[in-house]
């Protein structure tokens, strides 16, 4: 599993550690009998390394019948078009992040509506959380993470141009329910 996660997709978000966070002594992967699988494991404390996905959250900002999405400043996908989303951050909740994720990268504030959905895959180290949201103030404006903030009719989503799987599989699942 570790010789796996080394050579894959998942380093892009996951930088697999060489020291333990506990006691920074070296980490080298060991096969651990009661889980039956190989860990990174600490050879001072015995402190094992979980490597876990990681949390996105996101918003799809709804304009009567137009949805805001921003074009990425940044890699990875930089210039591709996705709804405004990142990193849920420890003490908050993934709706506190979707938020201030929202106003980082678009200048709007949004009202929390349901979720769209949870996407997750075998081969990617982030799980992202979608929901649709309703803009209460602000003014677009863009940053270094949005190159562009455009509000696109549902019949013109950018369909070839988007970022992520999950901002593909997000605005799908929106869209059935419209
Ligand atoms: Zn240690």
């Amino acid at each position: 599993m570790i010789s796996k996660i080394k050579g894959s997709a998942f380093t892009s978000v996951h930088c697999v550690p060489k020291f333990c966070s506990q006691c920074s002594v070296s980490l080298s992967v060991k096969f651990i009998k009661y889980e039956k699988q190989e860990r990174l494991v600490c050879g001072g404390c015995g402190y094992i390394a979980y490597l876990n996905p990681v949390t996105v959250a996101g918003t799809i900002p709804v304009y009567k019948g137009k949805i805001l999405l921003l074009k990425r400043g940044i890699q990875p996908q930089k210039g591709k078009w996705t709804f405004p989303a990142g990193f849920v951050e420890l003490g908050e909740s993934a709706e506190d992040a979707a938020v201030r994720e929202t106003w980082e990268e678009t200048g709007i504030k949004v009202k929390i509506g349901p979720m769209v959905g949870a996407y997750s895959y075998r081969d990617s180290g982030v799980t992202t959380i979608v929901y649709v949201a309703a803009p209460i103030g602000g003014k677009i404006r863009t940053c270094r993470e949005s190159s562009a903030i455009k509000k696109f009719a549902v019949t013109n989503i950018p369909w070839q141009d988007l970022a992520f799987r999950s901002s593909v599989d997000a605005l799908k699942d929106w869209l059935e329910k419209q």
